[in-house]
This record gives structure tokens, sequence and C-alpha cells, in this order.
């Protein structure tokens, strides 16, 4: 499918991102757009900011009653670690495929058996979509499950919170030898026996 190139400029990005999926032709339009920095608000979720400006490409074409996104993001994300909540960096370069009906999906079933299987399907109520939004959904989704500064981050230490893979603490050792774990063991190993 062929989409014809239209600008965005980002001057007033609160007004501009959004889309009035009306005006989407029937060959689609492509909306190509970079988010610098400030672009991004700290929601104290696992995204930290941008370390680089993100490259937005959107795709926006029409299926029937609905709509299709076809996206590609690409930049450089600063995120915490899952383990010790130190921050790192994560090169970040997705592609996503996103289905918007207007309409619930029992009411048409055969036109959705149509399209592909691995198209995520979003309802909207309006005819109108926030790009904000879909970008801002899309990073999220195009996270690892487990996000790691590296694969063995030693992580905090639970019982007095140092980043472990900095610095070493006694909390373990001393933990073996206190009394409490002495009569915790002897507590395991007589439940072994029963
Ligand atoms: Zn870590
Ligand atoms: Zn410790």
């Amino acid at each position: 499918m062929r989409c014809q190139n239209v600008k965005l400029f980002l001057r007033e990005p609160l007004v501009l991102m959004m889309i009035n999926l009306e005006t989407i032709p029937k060959d689609g339009n492509n909306f190509d757009f970079t988010l610098e920095p400030d672009w991004w608000q700290n929601d104290d979720s696992q995204i930290l900011g941008f370390d680089s400006p993100v490259n937005v490409h959107i795709c926006i074409s029409r299926a029937g009653n609905n709509y299709v996104l076809d996206g590609r993001i690409a930049g450089r994300l600063k995120i915490r670690c899952d383990r010790c909540l130190g921050p790192y960096f994560h090169d970040l370069e997705s592609e996503f495929k996103q289905l918007l009906s207007l309409r619930p999906l029992h009411s048409d079933q055969t036109e959705f058996e149509l399209l592909e299987e691995d198209l995520s399907v979003d309802f909207i109520t309006e005819n109108e979509i926030d790009l904000d939004d879909v970008v801002r959904s899309q990073l999220y989704l195009s996270l690892p499950i487990q996000l790691l500064c590296k694969e063995d981050c030693s992580g905090l230490c639970p019982d007095c919170g140092v980043d472990l893979n900095r610095e070493r603490c006694n909390c373990r050792e001393e933990k073996k030898d206190s009394p409490f774990m002495k009569l915790k063991k002897m507590m395991d190993s007589q439940r072994a026996v029963l």
C-alpha cells in the first residue's frame, strides 16, 4: 500500500499530533517526525528519558471501516534497571502494527479474519487519535519484559540497600551466623524429617 507523505510541524505538538482519521485518504498517509528529549515527560516509569532524539515513522491507512497503523520507532532510551534501580541506556528499534476499530469486534467478524494475526486491535470511540499517545504506549510495549542494566546485575541488598554491583556488605554473612538463622535451620531440618 502506498502512503502519501504528510509533514508534521512540531512547534505546537499538543495540537498537531492530533490526527483526524476522516482526513486519511484511501491510500493512507505517512507521518514522519523526530521527538526531542524534552518531549518525554518523566512519569516515574521505567523510561527515565531519551538519550537522543527519537525518530518515528507512522503510516495510517484504511482497512474497510477501520484504520491500520504501521510504525517504526528508533532512538536511544534511558531506562531504570529493575534490579539495581540504576539508569542504563537501551537502543531501541521497533516496528509495530496496530488496528484501530470504531466498532466492537463481534459485530463483524469476517472483516477481521482477513487481517493478519499479529495485528493488535485497539478500539476507538472517536475519529481522532493522538500520535503522542500512540508513540508513548508503543515505547512501553517495545521494552523487554525484564529491564536489566546487564544480564548478571546483582541488584540491591534487600537488607541494607547497597548496590551489590559496586559495593559489598556483610548482611548475608551476618544472617547466616545469627541466632535466628540457627533456629531457622533447626526448624527447617525438623520439618524435613516430618
Ligand atoms: Zn542493574
Ligand atoms: Zn546489605
